[in-house]
């Protein structure tokens, strides 16, 4: 009875609670951001646990991080009394679950169960020297390159016996497919496996041991995942691997999987039109229906629960597969899908905002969102105009200390950038200001690899003696300086107690080496000479851009084909920019000094800084997203794919941005940006244009939070800076109630006086408030 349920469930509202109750079956919760689908995953785990439905150990539960696994274990703790769990569940990212089961069976992958788990660096190296054994020229077959081929592949669940012949054959003359062969076998002999071995191990484990897979099937009873739209194909087979209870019949092998894989999504947008109803059966599909049911006994039963949202599928890029949401159905026949429409996150201007925003996509699920929260005092979403980077860091800075002084913690904020070369401008001011922030999901713009690379160089040009630094890069970009070399620089300096810089001049006049690693030192050590004296003659800017260009590093990441080389220029970029801020290479040293020395605030009250693909299922109180501009967001690398996907994954992107917002929204775009090294002046973001005008409200400069004003006196952005922006640049968009802003703000005063024009009049036309257009 509703009365006595217990309390962890009392707080749901029906269709949550129907997810959480539905316990046998499959279940699908489809549904838009801050509905409440992750609240859903850890009550359901709570609520089987209480009832004793099974044992910890029979649950398996798959996040999309690993700190998202740690709150889980913590609030199904919390929900149950943490006296109640008696061991946990199988909790945890698809790889940490990999790992767990890839121990337990490693014979049966031919490894021992203390195998190593390579790292990108590792996997590289050992194919560059697999290419080179082959006799192939390692610089026209990159290692790079083929690392990412593996891991493409990989993702899909592809061995080197299931790849298409033309898929390899573009690599090293036709022999992609061997050296994919060579490589597993390499990795076989060396005890090792690669991070997407931790998914296809398994896999192929089950498929050749339907005894193994067996045990599992009795051990799990209950199967959860959260964020279902962003799993890759090889992770979907895993799942379905171990959700399909085909007793009385074959483990059905999974190649014939991809065939019509487009037909569950497209006949599910085709009903767009109608959408279904929010609680319901989904139809079965007879043909495909095989995959759950045992022939006997009717339907076996799949306990499993996927919960996601297809507008925040945003890893397709990294090969996850959207459809795999839209085809539930087809796969787990009879199950119960459930749509959840309230949301319980944001107000009703930043839900309004976002909703507009993502009908802007097509060949969606389509659903509607609503909120009770309707409170007047609520801000509508503000949209700011800044002059450059700085000024945008300076500004968000002022803000959030307004906010710190009306007594709302630091913790409740975030920072959300689409490239995280972004982040840099805002650690520079925060330690400015004493501001504690932390940065999520990946290291601190200065601790970046990049970033510690050049920087070791600047270092050893303004300080000779510092050993550390000149260690880190004698042998970047690789120059065939071996270990043994390196020692004998090392000797020598402590011999003569001099600098190894000196030490290695000394050694590249001498004979004591081989030709090779001589010549090699003597360019080093010219090069370090000819920079040092540069140092007193050239502006410092302009001396970082040439040694980043003539010690070879900005070529090494310019020739790098991996997927974070493009972003590692951009980092670097923006160093050389950052460093305009100070006179000399000295002071910016010591200004970097100082920001690595700045502890990263565990613990603390402190403003999150992160990019918004690590973003995903966080919330915050206020959020600032700045940024954009397009070219950056969405990213040039989206718009140079033309097409569609690529612009509407940016779209979800900013979907997923604006939802992680629960009161407070300021999103900003800057008029001049450092883009490929050169100063543009910047066309805001067409997603901007894409908001609807009922729930934003354009921040004059010089009125907003707290008393932020603009420093260079209200609206005159144009005046005397540099002059040429909005020269020539026509927004491509059509008129729009943004354009003026940078260019025109003296005349028009701020932002005003732009609501009329044909780009915001169609905005209007289309306007559906919080229901999008399916
Ligand atoms: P996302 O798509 O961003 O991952 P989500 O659907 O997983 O969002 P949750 O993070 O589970 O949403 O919930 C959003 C917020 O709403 C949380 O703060 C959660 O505690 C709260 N919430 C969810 N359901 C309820 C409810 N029935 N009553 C009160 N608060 C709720
Ligand atoms: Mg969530």
């Amino acid at each position: 009875g509703h009365n006595n349920a217990p309390d962890y469930l009392k707080g749901l509202n029906p269709e949550q609670r129907l997810a959480v109750e539905t316990t046998e079956g499959p279940v699908l919760v489809l549904a838009g951001a801050g509905t409440g689908k992750t609240r859903v995953l850890t009550t359901r785990i709570a609520h089987i646990l209480a009832t004793g439905k099974a044992f910890p150990s029979q649950i398996l539960a798959v996040t999309f991080t690993n700190k998202a696994a740690r709150e889980m274990k913590q609030r199904i703790g919390i929900l149950i009394g943490e006296g109640n769990v008696e061991g946990m569940p199988w909790l945890g990212t698809f790889h940490s679950i990999g790992v767990k089961l890839l121990r337990r069976h490693a014979e049966l992958a031919g490894l021992r169960s203390d195998f190593t788990i390579l790292d990108t660096d590792d996997v590289v190296r050992l194919i560059k020297q697999l290419i080179q054994a082959e006799g192939l020229d390692d610089k026209r077959w990159p290692a790079k390159q083929f690392a990412q081929m593996i891991d493409g592949w990989k993702n899909k669940g592809q061995g080197p016996a299931d790849i298409a012949e033309g898929d390899a054959r573009s690599f090293a003359n036709g022999k992609g497919r061997e050296l994919y062969k060579a490589y597993q076998e390499r990795l076989q002999t060396l005890n090792a496996c690669d991070f997407g071995d931790l998914l296809c191990h398994p896999i192929r484990i089950f498929r050749a041991n339907p005894d193994v897979l067996k045990d599992y099937h009795r051990r799990f009873k209950y199967i959860l995942v959260d964020e279902y739209q962003d799993t890759n194909t090889a992770q979907y087979m895993w799942l379905r691997l171990l959700a399909q209870r085909p007793e009385g019949k074959p483990i059905s092998p999974l190649e014939g999987e991809m065939s019509g894989r487009t037909e569950g999504g497209a006949s599910r947008r085709q009903a767009g039109g109608a959408p279904p109803p929010s609680v319901g059966s989904a139809d079965i599909s007879p043909s495909r229906g095989e995959i759950g049911r045992s022939s006997a006994e009717g339907r076996a039963t799949v306990n499993i629960c996927c919960v996601g949202d297809d507008d925040q599928s945003i890893y397709g890029w990294r090969g996850a597969e959207v459809d795999n949401i839209l085809r539930f159905d087809k796969d787990f026949p009879g199950a119960t899908i459930i749509r959840l429409e309230r949301n319980y996150r944001s107000t009703a201007h930043i839900l309004g905002a976002a909703s507009h925003l993502i009908a802007h996509n097509e060949g969606r699920f389509g659903k509607t969102l609503f909120t009770d929260r309707n409170d007047p005092e609520d801000g509508k979403v503000n949209v700011h105009a800044a002059w450059d980077s700085e000024e945008e860091a300076r500004a968000i800075g002022e803000t959030i200390e307004a906010y710190q002084r009306q007594k709302h913690n630091l913790n409740d904020m975030a920072i959300l950038v689409r490239a995280s070369f972004q982040m840099r401008a805002f650690e520079d001011r925060f330690i400015t200001l004493g501001l504690n922030y932390r940065v999520i999901g990946g290291p601190r713009f200065y601790e970046r690899m990049e970033i510690r690379d050049a920087l070791a160089f600047f270092r050893v040009v303004a300080n000779g003696g510092d050993d550390l630094a000149f260690e880190r890069i004698v042998n970047v970009p690789k120059r065939g300086l071996g270990e043994a070399t390196i020692r004998q620089i090392h000797d020598t300096a402590r011999a003569l107690r001099i600098p190894m810089l000196e030490a290695a001049a000394n050694l590249a006049e001498s004979d004591e080496l081989k030709p090779k690693p001589r010549a090699a030192l003597r360019e080093v050590s010219a090069n370090f000479e000819r920079w040092q004296k540069a140092l007193e003659t050239t502006p410092h800017t302009e001396l970082a851009e040439t040694i980043l260009e003539e010690s070879g590093y900005t070529d090494m990441w310019k020739n790098d084909r991996s997927a974070e080389a493009p972003g590692r220029l951009e980092n670097l970029k923006e160093l050389v920019r950052s460093m305009e801020e100070y006179e000399s290479l000295r002071s910016f040293l010591e200004h970097v000094a100082l920001v690595m020395d700045a502890e990263q605030n565990a613990g603390l009250d402190a403003v999150s800084i992160m990019t918004l693909h690590s973003a995903k299922g966080l919330e915050f109180e206020t959020v600032f997203l700045p940024g954009w501009e397009e070219g950056l967001f969405p990213h040039q690398r989206a718009l140079d794919e033309g097409g569609r996907s690529g612009l509407e994954e940016e779209r979800r992107l900013a979907y997923v941005g604006l939802t992680r917002a629960k009161k407070n929204l300021h999103i900003w775009f800057v008029s001049n940006r450092l883009i490929h090294g050169l100063w543009q002046s910047t066309i805001p973001s067409r997603f901007l244009e894409e908001l609807p005008n009922s729930h934003v409200e354009i921040a004059e400069a010089g009125n907003s939070y707290g008393g932020y004003g603009n420093p260079y006196g209200g609206g005159s952005f144009a005046a005397g800076r540099g002059g040429g922006q909005g020269a020539g640049r026509q927004n491509p968009y059509g008129a729009s109630r943004f354009d003026n802003v940078g260019a025109d703000t003296e005349k028009s005063g701020a932002f005003s006086n732009t609501y009329s024009t044909p780009g915001w009049q169609r905005a209007q036309a289309n306007r559906t408030e919080a229901t999008d257009r399916n």
